[in-house]
């Protein structure tokens, strides 16, 4: 498919997500208002619209996703019956599973989520960070002043597969490798995710996506400061896309790919950050300008290194998961090498009620096991205590935590 077309297949395809969401509310909303103007005729509404409801969200894919969830063996929380009427988020950092460029030497032998998919298939919804495009071969390479320093991310398109057989959902392709391999890789790369079904968000072109879960319309945005990613500093078009998306969603979800990168980069400035004379925004402003507009969960990720997590207003907020499954190309020395597995649980409206954190490590070329030492605890811990002393997170020595009111 030439470029051209592949942009336009992108776009109805977007189109069409959204229309069939909006009908789908108006039948909810329809039944409900029948249900208070006819009280008599409940049982028939009751019974009648939901089985046309139920016969045309069926026909039109809409629990798909929740066959996918069996299909992969995603395993339902059963901690308690009060964990049952939560809703269940993992969310991690930056994923590279393994890029053909430069060379077939960068592909790792298999899926390097092997060792933590259990956990990743733990919950109700599972969100990541693909940093890098999709695509098996060509693409106009960014240029690059040292080859040899040319951090290109081309991952094959089976990675897709294995992001989905790992438990994954959603992810955020709102980054600055997203334009590596120019815009036949960005197109290349909403294409597959399309067509094997992987939700993603964050582009121009493609700026939300929803899922649909216990009963629940779950929508997700993106931004980075990048060309073709929703921005990152534009608030006024964040803050409409989060009120539009909240008009309609249950729980909002935000994700951004932002702040200066590097081990002395772990610390919230809340300022403006510049990092190789670049933007990247102020994040903590951000988080609070989008929770402000409906988002109910703020998830960061960028500088490779984690960072604190924060709340406002009842709601989450993680400023950096750092490296969780990088292969090759990244360093994954000292706080670079160690990250957290976040498992929140959420009310049905988005507000946090607790998490969990489970820890992992990168060794050698990379990818996620998990971390005996369990060092990212106290990570999480110290950087949220001095960054943001007026949140009290309660985390204990198994990784669980809360808020102390
Ligand atoms: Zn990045």
């Amino acid at each position: 498919m030439k470029a051209e077309n592949v942009q336009e297949f992108v776009n109805v395809s977007c189109a069409m997500e959204m229309n069939k969401l909006y009908l789908c509310h108006m039948i909810t909303h329809l039944f409900f208002r029948m249900k208070s103007a006819f009280k008599s005729s409940f049982i028939v509404a009751g019974v009648g619209l939901p089985a046309i409801a139920f016969f045309w969200l069926s026909s039109n894919g809409y629990f798909k996703s929740a066959e996918n969830k069996a299909n992969t063996s995603k395993v339902a929380t059963t901690d308690s019956l009060e964990n049952d009427t939560l809703i269940t988020l993992i969310a991690v950092g930056d994923m590279m599973l393994g890029t053909n460029f430069p060379g077939p030497e960068c592909l790792p032998k298999g899926n390097i989520l092997e060792p933590v998919q259990e956990f990743l298939r733990a919950a109700d919804i599972t969100f990541g960070n693909l940093e890098g495009t999709v695509l098996n071969e060509g693409g106009d390479v960014k240029k690059c002043n040292d080859p040899k320093t040319c951090y290109a991310f081309r991952q094959p398109e089976y990675v897709v597969d294995y992001l989905k057989s790992s438990g994954f959902d959603m992810v955020s392709v709102a980054n600055n490798h997203m334009g590596d391999f120019g815009a036949p890789g960005r197109l290349n790369t909403q294409r597959v995710l399309r067509e094997k079904g992987l939700k993603f968000a964050g582009l121009e072109t493609c700026p939300t996506d929803t899922f649909h879960v216990k009963g629940l319309v779950i929508g997700m945005t993106a931004f980075a400061p990048n060309s073709g990613c929703l921005r990152l500093n534009d608030y006024e078009q964040g803050k409409r896309i989060v009120k539009e998306l909240n008009s309609y969603c249950d729980i909002v979800i935000v994700s951004f790919h932002g702040g200066a990168e590097g081990s002395s980069k772990q610390h919230v400035t809340k300022q403006k950050e510049i990092f190789l004379g670049e933007d990247r925004g102020n994040v903590h402003e951000f988080a609070r300008v989008m929770i402000d507009a409906g988002a109910d969960v703020i998830l960061g990720h960028g500088p490779h290194v984690t960072r604190g997590i924060d709340s406002y207003k009842g709601k989450f907020i993680t400023y950096s998961m750092g490296n969780f499954a990088t292969y090759m190309r990244f360093n994954l020395s000292g706080p670079n090498g160690i990250a957290p597995i976040y498992k929140l649980y959420l009310t049905r409206k988005g507000d946090f009620v607790k998490g969990e954190i489970i820890p992992i490590q990168q060794l050698g070329a990379g990818g996620p096991t998990l971390d005996p030492g369990k060092r990212i605890f106290n990570v999480v811990r110290d950087l949220s205590t001095q960054d943001f002393p007026e949140t009290k997170w309660k985390i204990g020595d198994d990784g669980k935590f809360v808020l102390v009111k």
